[in-house]
Formats: C-alpha cells, sequence, structure tokens
C-alpha cells in the first residue's frame, strides 16, 4: 500500500495524472491474468521510452520462462514462446534475482536463443524479477535498440512498478483460489449444486434468446452404498473422482457438468437435441461400465444410471427439466440401472 501511495505520488506529479490513476483503479483482481498485465504494460507504456517490453513467467521445471506479454518491437521471439533463462538477456533477471540496468556490450548474450541474428548495436535494458509470495515468479525487461539509456529515476520507477505488480499478482492468485473453491466441489472440480443452478437458468435463458435446445442428464450410480460399506470412504471418493473424470472427459466443454449431490451428477449438453444427445448419454453410461476401477490393487465394477430431458420440448423450467431427467433416472434404475431412459419415453 505504501509502494502504490508513493505511484501514485509520482503519478500526480505528472501531466496525463488522472489518466494513469484511471489505470491503476482499474486493476480488477476478478480480472484474467493477461488483463492485469495489458494494464501494467499501459502504465509502463506512459513511464517509459521503449522499443520492447517483454513480461515473462518461469516454467515449473525453473530453466525456462514463458512469454506472457510483448509489447513494442516484435523480433527474435521464440516460436514456442519459451526461453532459456541461461545465457538469455531476457533470463538475467531470473538469474541475478535483482534489478539490473545494463547495456548489451557487457554481456556475450542473446535477447532470446542463440539462434538469433546478432543486433549490430547495443541494446541497453532495464529488467528486474518478479516475486509473489516470496518465491521467483517471472521477470520484466524493457529494452531499447538504438542507444538511449535508463537513469536512476528509471530504476527507482520500476522498482516501484514491480511492488505493485507483485501485490496485484498475489491477490489475483488469491481471488481466484477463492472464486475456485466458491463455484466448485472440492472432490470432483466440477460445479457444485448452487452454481449449476446458477449456470443452468443462463443456459435456459441463453437458449431460449437463440432459440436453441437443451438435453438435461441426470447420473446415479447403482448400488454405490456397497463400496462404502465394503472397500472404505476413501474408496467410494475415489470411484466419485472417476466418474466425474469420466463424465468430463465425454462432453465438450462449453457443456455444464455438476456434482449434483453425493454420487449424482448433472450436465446439461448445450445446443444439442435429444438424438444426438442419446449417443453422448449412452457413452458415458458404457465408459462407466467398461471401467476398470482399481485402487490400492482393489478392483471393482461400476454402473451408473442416466434420465434424460430436453428443453423447450419437455418443459421451459429448469425445475421441471431436472426433476424429469430424474423421472426418467428412476425408471432406469426399476430396470435394473446401467442405461438412460428419455422422459418421453415414460409419458408418451
Ligand atoms: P442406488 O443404486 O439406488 O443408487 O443405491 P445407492 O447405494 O447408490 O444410493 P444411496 O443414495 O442409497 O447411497 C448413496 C451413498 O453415497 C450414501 C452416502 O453415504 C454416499 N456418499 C455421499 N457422498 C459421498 C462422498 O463424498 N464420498 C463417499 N465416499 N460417499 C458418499
Ligand atoms: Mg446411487
Ligand atoms: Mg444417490
Amino acid at each position: 500500500i505504501k509502494d502504490l501511495d508513493v505511484l501514485e505520488k509520482i503519478i500526480n506529479q505528472g501531466k496525463n495524472q488522472s489518466q494513469i490513476f484511471d489505470l491503476l483503479t482499474q486493476i480488477n483482481l476478478s480480472h484474467s491474468q493477461s488483463e492485469i498485465l495489458n494494464k501494467f504494460r499501459n502504465i509502463i507504456h506512459y513511464f517509459f521510452n521503449y522499443d520492447c517490453l517483454t513480461i515473462s513467467m518461469l516454467n515449473s521445471e525453473g530453466k525456462k520462462a514463458n512469454i506472457k506479454l510483448v509489447d513494442g518491437i516484435k523480433k527474435n521471439l521464440p516460436v514456442s514462446n519459451d526461453f532459456n533463462i541461461n545465457g538469455t538477456i531476457n533470463g538475467l533477471p531470473y538469474i541475478r534475482k535483482v534489478l539490473i540496468n545494463e547495456s548489451s556490450s557487457k554481456f556475450n548474450l542473446f535477447r532470446f536463443s542463440s539462434s538469433e541474428r546478432v543486433i549490430s548495436s547495443d541494446i541497453n535494458f532495464i529488467g528486474a524479477p518478479l516475486n509473489i509470495d516470496e518465491k521467483l515468479w517471472g521477470a520484466i525487461m524493457i529494452e531499447n535498440f538504438s542507444g538511449n539509456t535508463f537513469s536512476d529515476n528509471d530504476e527507482k520507477l520500476l522498482s516501484l512498478i514491480v511492488r505493485a505488480m507483485e501485490a496485484s499478482m498475489h491477490w489475483h492468485t488469491e481471488y481466484q483460489n477463492m472464486y475456485e473453491n466458491a463455484i466448485k466441489d472440492g472432490l470432483t472440480g466440477l460445479l457444485n449444486h448452487k452454481t449449476f443452478v446458477d449456470r443452468a437458468g443462463e443456459e435456459i435463458e441463453r437458449a431460449r434468446r437463440f432459440q436453441h435446445h437443451l438435453v438435461f442428464l441426470m447420473y446415479d450410480l447403482d448400488k454405490f452404498k456397497r463400496i462404502n460399506d465394503t472397500l472404505g470412504h476413501p474408496y467410494g471418493d475415489y470411484v466419485i473422482s472417476t466418474t466425474a473424470k469420466i463424465i468430463k472427459d465425454n462432453v465438450r466443454s462449453i457443456d455444464l457438468v455438476a456434482r449434483y449431490g453425493g454420487e449424482e451428477f448433472a450436465v446439461v449438453l448445450v445446443n444439442t437435441t435429444t438424438e444426438a444427445a442419446m449417443t453422448v448419454a449412452q457413452r458415458i453410461v458404457d465408459n462407466i461400465a467398461d471401467y476398470n476401477f482399481n485402487l490400492e490393487d482393489k478392483e471393482v465394477k461400476m454402473t451408473i444410471s442416466s434420465g434424460l430431458s430436453e428443453y423447450p420440448n419437455d418443459s421451459d423450467r429448469l425445475k421441471d427439466l431436472v426433476q424429469y431427467a430424474d423421472q426418467g433416472l428412476y425408471k432406469t434404475k426399476e430396470n435394473g440401472g446401467n442405461g438412460v431412459t428419455i422422459y418421453q419415453s415414460i409419458v408418451s
């Protein structure tokens, strides 16, 4: 906060104060990481004259960094967006771990990779590591390809911007974790019940506007209780999370998949008709029946039951659609499980 005050003071001495202050206040933790980095690009762009600005993030193995943002002259960029932190100018902040204000003439280094063509003139650069929660996270590199050097004041300014960035990225990560915990089920990573109700309601609204069809599928594992009773609760958890993964793997990323209850799952297939959805619904049932559940060398076979309802043919209300799919599901159970029942087939 103190850093931000100082930054704000510097900003207030400037000419376009309100414009820059707007940029800082626009940083919203619910934005994506790249949106936040873009806000900082704007701030850096205001304070620095540069030919190229690069923001990169350390890969998990700690030997390479991945480019997250490039602004200015885009040359020598590695094809994969990754570069080695050893032996490159852009890697220097990672290696030195402190702010660095230098000229390329002091180093025998390439910008990103040794396959680059050498630039004839010196590059002046100022760069700094970005630490989040005291861990090296990434780096920022500001380069000038034609003579301009960076001053002591530039160093001060960059370290203030770096600290504001570190704080923003820290709170952004915290926010994302909290958000994920609030919308997702902890065991399976699927949407939780409440989020499903909200999102499914939104999908019905969208389908109404664009005159799409939606298919609702409810799933419930057959005779699941015996798993807990004979193999223990952790085995039951393993079966639930594996089932979740199988369901998720069989639908598109735009479809909704939720843990509706203990061993019950709800799916909304977006912009789909019953005919096309039956293939998906049956494939999930078959994949569960074929799967060899195995934990600590104990192998088990499971089956699952499903029911299907359709918007708008069956109803245009979420409550009905879930209830009708449930009725289909219980019909499947009556018939011995391991299948799909279309709600229409039991009412017509
Ligand atoms: P049916 O074939 O009729 O569906 O019978 P069932 O045994 O599958 O269904 P029932 O609803 O009677 O049992 C569900 C059980 O799921 C009861 C509950 O203890 C268990 N359960 C609910 N949530 C969890 C969980 O998170 N982990 C584990 N291991 N078990 C759970
Ligand atoms: Mg069950
Ligand atoms: Mg149940």
